[in-house]
């Protein structure tokens, strides 16, 4: 019975041990609780859809790191990555995901250059918009639109993604970006 006890009390501070694991990266943490933060404030004016994304489950996915897809089919988890600079993808973008899920699972990526400049600003419309794609896909017009419309509602201005948008021939697209 002690020996059970003392396995049960190893395991315990094992799972303890595991926590800050979980956790590890703050600046990433940061990032989702702004995020969070910002989503909560914006959610009573989204309706229950914004732009195609079905907002319980981003809802889910930003808080929980699961969620039920009707996009990709059945509950996904939300891998959250924090990959070195080894990372050939991190040359290109400060953040990435892997969609499709792969196994009942999409991965997040935060690169180094995501940790190490920015403001907390950013990094919170960075998570915003990569869980567009976690949730809704690769649709880079539905991402910014979604992720400028959260930010308005939430503070009453939006980061400019002017020449992200342009670049991405948004203009012709069915999404938009809020008005001034
Ligand atoms: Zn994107």
């Amino acid at each position: 019975m002690r020996r059970i006890c003392r396995i049960g009390l190893l395991l315990l501070v094992a799972c303890l041990a595991a926590i800050p694991a979980v956790r590890a990266e703050p600046v990433v943490e940061a990032a989702f609780d702004l995020a969070i933060a910002r989503f909560e404030a914006a959610r009573p004016a989204l309706g229950s859809a914004f732009a195609g994304v079905d907002i319980a489950a981003y809802r889910d996915a930003l808080t929980l790191r699961r969620f039920v897809s009707r996009h990709w089919g059945g509950t996904i988890a939300l891998a959250v990555l924090t990959p070195g600079a080894g990372e050939t993808a991190c040359a290109r973008y400060a953040a990435f995901v892997r969609i499709p899920p792969r196994q009942g699972s999409v991965a997040l990526a935060f690169c180094p250059e995501f940790l190490g400049a920015g403001t907390p600003d950013l990094r919170a419309l960075t998570v915003l918009h990569e869980m567009v794609h976690v949730v809704a896909g690769a649709d880079e017009c539905r991402a910014m639109a979604f992720a400028a419309r959260v930010e308005v509602l939430a503070t009453g201005r939006f980061t400019d993604v002017g020449r992200y948008w342009r670049a991405n021939g948004c203009d012709a697209s069915p999404f938009s970006l809020p008005e001034f």
